[in-house]
Formats: structure tokens, sequence, C-alpha cells
């Protein structure tokens, strides 16, 4: 845009003692103020929100500002071509030239956009030449037709390279992305795998020891789920465990973490959470499951242990191991309870 601007201002500058002095200077008034206003168009854009810039929205703007600044060069070189004066004709042709060139390597993957600014700056001066009476001037015009041709047939090939390149890193980077969260994700529950969740429970447990006051681990295992595979068939134990696995993540709040640790063994970190908010969020997710409709015989339950800490001086695999053994506890006092460790005051 720049350079489409500053070529112009060279082009005056250079046949200044040729052209018609009144027309350079009108001339340059209308490229300077559509030269401003896709200067603007661009800053706005650069200035909207991510969402706001879409294809849909823009494309019609940076269109109509590149017709109205290609037709201003091309109508205005044609403006100032002096009648009576080849040489001064054949610097406007060379300026031309150069200008629907260098369109090639700014739009090169819009080949209409190419090739509409290359006609756009190249073709009122070449319809003017063609019509001169002298042989020379027609050379020139089919001269720049003839390598004009080679110009927009490059396009074709270059565009069409260009696109197939964005494309495939486009589609490289979805894959990218869908492998990124399949290899975090457990893929029965949807929720993040035992990998996935010890990463994410050390960084939100490293956070709380920073700022928060405290922070508690549950570990929950289904109850007789052996059982429940061995009557039911390990489809339906599948089942119990989605829905499980449904009724943790709807429990959650936005910073707390929780993950299927492996079989039908589930963690979950909540951080900044006091004893009793933390001892209602397990028991509500014991009665949740307890209440699942599910159709297996046996009914759907799970022990829960609960380790509850004050941040700073707790540590993450000690909270996990105390959770852990908390739910044995509730294991061997008879199932489908919460049982806490209070670490702040050792006691179970
Ligand atoms: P407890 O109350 O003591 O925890 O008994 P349990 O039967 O739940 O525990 P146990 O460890 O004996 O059995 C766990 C079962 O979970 C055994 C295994 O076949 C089953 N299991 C592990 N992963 C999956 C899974 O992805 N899908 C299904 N359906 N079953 C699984
Ligand atoms: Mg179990
Ligand atoms: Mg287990």
């Amino acid at each position: 845009m720049l350079g489409s601007y500053l070529a112009a201002i060279m082009l005056c500058w250079l046949g200044w003692e040729r052209f018609d002095q009144q027309k350079v200077v009108a001339w340059m008034a209308v490229l300077s103020l559509s030269t401003a206003l896709r200067t603007a168009m661009f800053i706005t854009y650069l200035r909207a929100p991510a969402s706001q810039r879409t294809a849909e929205r823009w494309e019609w703007r940076y269109w109509a500002t590149l017709v109205l600044s290609a037709a201003t060069w091309g109508l205005g070189a044609l403006a100032v071509m002096p009648a009576d004066d080849l040489l001064g004709q054949t610097l406007i042709m060379l300026f031309a030239v150069g200008m629907s060139v260098s369109a090639v390597s700014c739009y090169s993957s819009y080949r209409n956009m190419t090739v509409v600014s290359i006609a756009l700056v190249l073709l009122p001066c070449t319809g003017w030449l063609v019509v001169q009476p002298s042989a020379l001037q027609q050379g020139i015009a089919l001269a720049v037709l003839v390598f004009a041709s080679f110009v927009v047939n490059a396009t074709q090939s270059l565009s069409s390279a260009l696109l197939t390149a964005w494309r495939l890193k486009h589609e490289m980077e979805h894959a990218h992305r869908l492998a990124m969260v399949a290899s975090c994700t457990d893929e029965l529950t949807g929720l993040n795998n035992r990998r996935a969740f010890f990463d994410s429970a050390s960084v939100q447990h490293a956070r709380c020891r920073e700022g928060c006051t405290f922070v508690a681990v549950l570990m929950l295992d289904v109850d007789h789920f052996k059982q429940i595979n061995d009557t039911a068939g390990h489809a339906a134990g599948d089942q119990v465990l989605q829905r499980i696995g449904a009724v943790i993540s709807a429990s959650l709040r936005d910073d707390d973490i929780a993950g299927r640790l492996g079989g039908e063994e589930f963690a979950i970190l909540l951080p900044d959470t006091p004893l009793h908010t933390a001892t209602e969020i397990a028991e509500r997710l014991r009665a949740l499951i307890a209440k699942l409709n599910v159709n297996v015989e046996h009914p759907v339950t799970a022990s829960i242990g609960l380790a509850f800490a004050t941040a700073p001086t707790s540590e993450l695999g000690a909270l996990l191991s105390s959770a852990d053994k908390a739910m044995y506890h509730a294991k061997a006092s008879g199932r489908n309870r919460v049982m806490v460790v209070d670490q702040m005051h050792a006691a179970v």
C-alpha cells in the first residue's frame, strides 16, 4: 500500500518537467486520500477484537479500498500521460509494470485480487497506447500485455500452491490440537487422565501454596465394581463409570481439578476450600452417585477419602496418599461413605 504511494511520488518527481503539473497535484491528492482510507481500514482491523476479525466482515472493505487505490493509480497515470513525449510515456509504463508485478507479491494467494489490481493499474495506460498512431507505442502496449499475461498465468499456480500449503498447515494445527486433547483426556469419562490430572493438580497445588488458605483432595473409588461388571457386563460397568464422570464434571467449580486415575478410581483437587465445604462437596458427590439411575441390579455407590490441609504446608503426594488411606478406611467402615483426614489437626 505504501509502496504504491511511494512509487507514484517517485514517478511524479522523475516526470515533473514532462507531465502536466496540475494533473500531477490532483492525482497525488486523490491518491493520498485513497491511501489514507486504506491505512484507516488496516488500523481499524488491527484494533478490532480477534472475534470480529472475520473474512465476512473485512473482505469487502479490503476489496473496496484495493479497487479504489488501484483504480486511482491506473487512471491517475493515464491522466498525467504526456501525449507527445515518448520517454515520459515509457517512464509511466515502466512504473505501471513494476506496480503490477508487486501486486503478485502482495496478494499472491488471492488470485482475483492480483488480477484485478494488475488490470486496474495497467489497462488504462496500455489501452491508451494501443490506440496511438505510432507503431512504437503500440509495440510497447503489446509487450506490456504479453508480460502481464505471463504474470497473470504465474499467479494461478502460485495461488493454488499457497492455498494448499495454508490448508495443510491449518489441518496439521487442528490435528495437533486434537492429539493434545486426546493425550490428556480419559476416553471413557472425558475427565483428565492420570497423567493430566497429576500435571494440572501439581500446577494448581503450587498456585495454592502461594495464594490459597486451604486445600483438599478427594479419592473416590466405586464400591464392589467388580460385581457390577460380573453381573451386568463390562459395557454396563463402562456406563456406570461414564455416569460417575458426568456427576463429577457437573459438580466441579472452575479451579477444581478432577481425573480418572485408573479403573474405577477418581481423584479431585479442591483449591482454597475450607474443610466444611470440601466435606459438603464429597457428601454431595457420594449422595448423587448413590442415586444414579443406572440399569444394573447391584447398587452403585462409592467410598470417598478426603484429605484436608493448610495449603502452604501441604505436599500434593502426601495429600493424595492420605486421601487414599481415608478412602480405604471408608471401605473398611462399610463403604458408601466419606472419611476425612484433617492434616491440619491430624485427626481422622
Ligand atoms: P471395592 O469396593 O473394594 O473397591 O471392590 P471393587 O470390586 O470395586 O474393586 P476391585 O479392585 O476388586 O475391582 C475393580 C474392577 O474394576 C476390576 C476391573 O475389571 C474393573 N475395571 C477396571 N477398569 C475398568 C473399565 O475401564 N471398565 C470396566 N467396566 N471395568 C473396569
Ligand atoms: Mg472399587
Ligand atoms: Mg479400586
